[in-house]
């Protein structure tokens, strides 16, 4: 029996579907759910998270947020969410190059965490996006 997922972020729904597994980046390192998982309440960081759903993977960058696992319905509250196929690869690798002016310059340890996870968010982005072409790649051949 599959797992009822919610991707929701402030600004929409990113995905409303029943997946078989979740893999997701916690602040306590990647923790993979399946139906039935015991209930946790946990704070995601930035990074791929992956669904599988019959057999086929689906990966989203997150920039943080928060993951609620029930029995069988699993919540993801996240700052910001792009499935891969999303991701403007280009807007990514300025948002990386800014980043990097900006640590460069930062003034203070506010400017500099800003910076710092400007820099994360558009590195996970980058990092997502390279991973969907080498993994079709691999699919295809
Ligand atoms: P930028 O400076 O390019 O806006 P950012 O890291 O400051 O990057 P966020 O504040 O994290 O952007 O996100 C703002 C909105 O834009 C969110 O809805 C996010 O999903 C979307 N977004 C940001 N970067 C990208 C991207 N490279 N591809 C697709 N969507 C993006």
């Amino acid at each position: 029996m599959p797992v009822q997922l919610e991707i929701i972020t402030a600004e929409r729904v990113v995905l409303s579907d029943q997946v078989d597994q979740i893999n997701a980046p916690t602040r306590a390192g990647r923790v993979g759910i399946l139906p039935r998982h015991a209930p946790l309440l946990t704070i995601l960081e930035a990074g791929e998270l992956d669904i599988i759903k019959n057999g086929e993977r689906t990966a989203f960058a997150v920039s943080g947020g928060f993951m609620e696992v029930l029995p069988n319905r699993v919540t993801i509250l996240a700052d910001t969410a792009e499935r891969s196929d999303e991701i403007d690869e280009a807007r990514a690798e300025e948002a990386r190059r800014r980043a990097q002016e900006r640590i460069e310059v930062a003034h203070s340890d506010r400017d500099m965490m800003m910076a710092e996870a400007e820099l994360r968010r558009a590195m996970v982005r980058l990092r997502v996006a390279q991973l969907r072409r080498i993994r079709q790649r691999g699919g295809g051949e």
